[in-house]
């Protein structure tokens, strides 16, 4: 039977995403090439005593210590001699291995090796890691943490690194500070600022703004230094949802509108200028899907960072009722491993996003107990 699809023409998430990776550009980073021998020389692997392994188990008598950093030229090991050492610290001339101090036994002022040792035994040989001018990382590799040591290490730091500008800006005519029966708060606002400020951007809160055309295409047209611009509100397909109308007429690239998610769909995100719009849709747990979906894309690719990829993969303990044909994202309680569905009541129940521990990806009408989803945790 062939399955009814009431939004046939809707772009899926994965597309969306993609299109918004696509988009954005990301810093240019130079190839990292070995700027010397890794190790630049002989070093010690462990702390013990750097000695000649020809001479054997032979008793030798201390010459004194190398911590790291010292220069070895102090010492020349000799038959019957040896250094204490330390790890890291460079082998004097002579020693081609470090017995390790829990293969000695040291007694007046001579140490006893327990074992025999063998040239190279727990040394880092100059050149093992790399030899000066091998490329150790190509350009424009995605930016991580150790890549970040690893440019440290060949004498090619990358500037601090700074944190992105998110401006946060509601929209709505019914968000005021103490409302009235027919008006609300506005907690979009204050949850947008709490996740760009999780994922490690720098937050400016802008104070909502009116249904009003010209409100918003003044607010577009001094985003200030924000590199990125999340709205909420205002993107669906009421009289009062400008938005995207006012993109369009201020000359913004639309890079999607509308997506095949439930909740979520009126997603909208352009570019104007410099500045990336994220367009939420105003529905609370709209609003937050599609925040936690889309903000850390842009902000790994501006910052130069992989693709994240936040989906994690877990069994429903219970039924999911779903009959439309968007997929679905439910909110859910984790527990023991399994992903138990909360009766949530849409897009504007706040009070069950509250209580969420994930949202289940339920892509098939009627997903049964026991499915193995994909999901999402909150932040
Ligand atoms: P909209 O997308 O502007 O049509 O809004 C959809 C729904 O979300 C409406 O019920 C709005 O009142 C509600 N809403 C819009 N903005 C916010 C906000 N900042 N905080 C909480 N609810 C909101
Ligand atoms: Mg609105």
């Amino acid at each position: 039977m062939a399955m009814t699809c009431d939004h046939p023409d809707l772009l899926p998430l994965d597309e969306a995403l993609a299109r918004l990776w696509t988009a954005l550009p990301a810093p240019a980073f130079p190839e990292v090439r070995a700027d010397r021998d890794d190790p630049a020389t002989d070093l010690a692997a462990m702390d013990g005593v750097a000695l000649r392994s020809g001479d054997g188990p032979a008793p030798r008598r201390l010459l004194g210590t190398l911590f790291a950093g010292d220069d070895p030229a102090a010492f020349t090991v000799t038959a019957g001699t040896a250094v204490r050492i330390m790890t890291g610290a460079a082998l004097p001339a002579g020693a081609d291995a470090i017995l390790p101090v829990e293969q000695l036994r040291e007694e007046a002022g001579l140490i006893h090796p327990l074992t025999d040792p063998e040239a190279g035994d727990h040394v880092r040989p100059r050149g093992g890691q790399a030899r000066s001018g091998d490329l150790l990382l190509a350009a424009d590799q995605p930016l991580n943490v150790a890549r970040t040591a690893l440019r440290a290490w060949v004498g090619q730091p990358l500037p601090a690194p700074t944190r992105i500008r998110v401006a946060v800006a509601s929209t709505g005519d019914e968000l005021v500070a103490d409302p009235r029966p027919h008006q609300i708060r506005d907690s979009n606002g204050p949850m947008l600022a709490a996740l760009a400020h999780a994922l490690g951007a720098e937050v400016e809160r802008r104070p909502a703004l009116p249904d009003n055309p010209e409100a918003l295409a003044a607010a577009l047209r001094s985003p200030g230094g924000a590199r990125i611009l999340l709205t909420s509100g205002g993107v669906s397909m009421g009289e009062h949802d400008h938005l995207p109308a006012v993109l369009r007429d201020l000359g913004a690239t639309i890079l999607f509108h509308k997506i095949r998610l439930k909740p979520g769909k009126p997603m909208l995100a352009a570019q104007l200028g410099d500045l990336l719009v994220l367009g939420l849709p105003g529905n609370p747990v709209s609003a937050y899907l599609n925040a936690l979906l889309f903000l850390p894309v842009a902000l790994a690719k501006l910052e130069g960072r992989a693709l994240p990829d936040p989906w994690r993969r877990g069994r429903l303990a219970g039924a999911v009722r779903h009959k439309g044909d968007r997929p679905l994202l439910h909110p859910c309680r984790l527990a023991n491993g399994q992903l138990h569905p909360l009766p949530g009541k849409g897009s504007a129940d706040l009070v069950t996003l509250a209580q969420a521990d994930a949202f289940a990806w339920v892509e098939a009408p009627g997903e049964e107990a026991g499915t193995k989803v994909r999901y999402l945790t909150v932040v």
